[in-house]
């Protein structure tokens, strides 16, 4: 590869919102075999909002967010802040919450009222043996549309869901179809449960989904793909996804995402939109065609 061809594709790049790094990363975006994108904040918004509350017998809508959004008031994770906004929105007034702990990939718990409260998914709720009797079949029809089911539980009983729903950006499933046109299968990684993110591949036409992955083990995933013999890129926004950028053989930032995300990333995508990866590739494929 000449210095001067990778200048120039490097700068062709800049002209479409695509940061890279270095010379190796815009030869290798062109050899890529799988592409993996991470659900949230990739293909999807990246903001979510409240759809449903669903509270069990003895729960009202108003107290179930109350709790919820009590809870959340601790956490950082986007789902937080939609539950957080939902609350302010309705002018609910939250109440302190004591020992609060967020447990990565599962959900929060702390004691609202001197009660203790749990709100996470199914995997937390199956971890403290809470029976969700109704709520369970609430829970997929929720995910089936595509939206993320969360579960409160106070002193050890079921309260109800709170679901979520974070919308698709307009096109992601034209830009997965350009990756698809160029030979490239895509694949999507979530931590979110396996029917809400089946139902936003489904949407978006990805290939594979690695749904239900703890935010340590996203790399482990980029690097099995790699194992089953694929040139892997990995396309993702946020701090958890770092690891992961820096596992791929090419790591794409989206977007307005974190810092960390960036630092990792052997290109940055300034534009927040999926069309950049198809893009990069192009331009990748151009300017070793020109080396030969
Ligand atoms: P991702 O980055 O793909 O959204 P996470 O590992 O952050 O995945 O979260 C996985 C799942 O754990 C979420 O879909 C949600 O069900 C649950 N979860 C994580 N954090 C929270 C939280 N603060 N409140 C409620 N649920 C949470
Ligand atoms: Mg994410």
């Amino acid at each position: 590869a000449t210095p001067i061809s990778i200048m120039v594709g490097v700068g062709k790049a800049a002209e479409y919102g695509i940061l890279i790094r270095n010379g190796e990363a815009l030869q290798q975006a062109g050899k890529l075999t799988t592409v993996v994108l991470d659900k949230t904040g990739t293909i999807t918004e990246g903001r979510p909002a409240v759809t449903a509350l669903v509270p069990a017998a003895g729960w009202d809508e108003t107290k179930l967010l109350t709790v919820a959004a009590s809870i959340e008031t601790g956490s950082e994770h986007p789902l937080a802040e939609a539950i957080v906004a939902a609350a302010k929105e309705k002018q609910i007034k939250v109440s302190p919450a004591n020992d609060f702990q967020a447990i990565a990939g599962h959900g929060v718990s702390a004691t609202v009222d001197g009660k203790k409260v749990l709100f996470g998914n199914a995997r937390l709720m199956a971890q403290h043996r809470i029976e969700l009797g109704d709520l369970a079949a609430r829970a997929g029809e929720l995910a089936a549309r595509a939206q993320t089911p969360m579960f409160l539980a106070m002193d050890g009983k079921a309260a109800g869901i709170v679901a979520v729903a974070d919308p698709i950006k307009p096109d992601s499933k034209a830009a997965i179809a350009r990756l698809h046109a160029n030979g490239i299968k895509v694949a999507m990684i979530t931590g979110d449960n396996r029917a809400t993110a089946e139902a936003v591949a489904r949407e978006v036409g990805v290939d594979e989904v690695l749904a239900e992955v703890l935010p340590g083990d996203k790399a482990d995933q980029v690097a099995a793909l790699q194992q089953r013999g694929g040139i892997v890129g990995m396309v993702g926004d946020g701090i958890n996804d770092a690891p992961a950028l820096a596992q791929a053989d090419v790591g794409f930032a989206i977007g307005t995402g974190t810092d960390i995300a960036i630092e990792s990333a052997d290109v940055a995508l300034m534009r927040g939109s999926l069309h950049g990866v198809a893009d990069a590739i192009a331009i990748s494929r151009a300017t070793v065609r020109n080396i030969k």
